[in-house]
């Protein structure tokens, strides 16, 4: 389902807007998990990071954020201005939310005209590699980065059991002979 936003802006033509001949921006657009915040970006996201910081893994729950910077001037809020909520995490620094579900959304500094937006809530999927970890030493010491643990397709099976050594392994049903 696409959910079509508000007619693009009416005003007087940006600076930035493509002159007549030229091509279109790449729109990306991203929602929160209950959908009370759906935002836009124009153009190009810059290189998308994963971030261990220990604030990025509180702020998201999980062992790091991706995300990556774009210019205020890409960027347009389609809906739910009253639901989003911010928290300053560091002096000048703040992190933007969905005061109703929760969604980590961006993260700026007021006045530098650019901000993070973070690469879970994009509904279109970014087209971008991920370029690199970022506070990789910050990284959770629960956190595997290994290759050769065991992979599920979806979510976890029934007996996914922790070992002696930490890491999760799969537990057999009995044979039943
Ligand atoms: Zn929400
Ligand atoms: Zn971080």
């Amino acid at each position: 389902m696409s959910v079509a936003g508000p007619p693009d802006d009416a005003g007087p033509p940006r600076a930035d807007a493509p002159a007549a001949g030229e091509r279109t921006p790449p729109v990306i657009h991203g929602r929160c998990l209950c959908g009370a915040v759906a935002f836009r970006v124009l153009g190009a996201l810059g290189p998308v990071v994963l971030c261990h910081c220990s604030q990025c893994r509180r702020a998201s729950g999980s062992a790091y954020s991706p995300n990556a910077s774009i210019d205020d001037a890409q960027f347009r809020l389609d809906r739910g201005a009253g639901a989003v909520r911010e928290h300053e995490s560091s002096p000048g620094k703040v992190r933007a939310f969905c005061g109703q579900c929760g969604s980590p959304l961006w993260a700026a500094r007021p006045g530098t005209g650019t901000r993070r937006v973070r690469i879970g809530v994009l509904v279109d999927p970014p087209p971008v590699k991920v370029a690199a970890h970022i506070y990789a030493d910050a990284r959770a010491a629960w956190e595997p980065i290994e290759e050769h643990l065991p992979r599920w397709p979806a979510g976890p099976p029934p007996k996914l059991v922790a070992t002696a050594s930490g890491a999760g392994a799969y537990q057999r049903d009995p044979p039943t002979s």
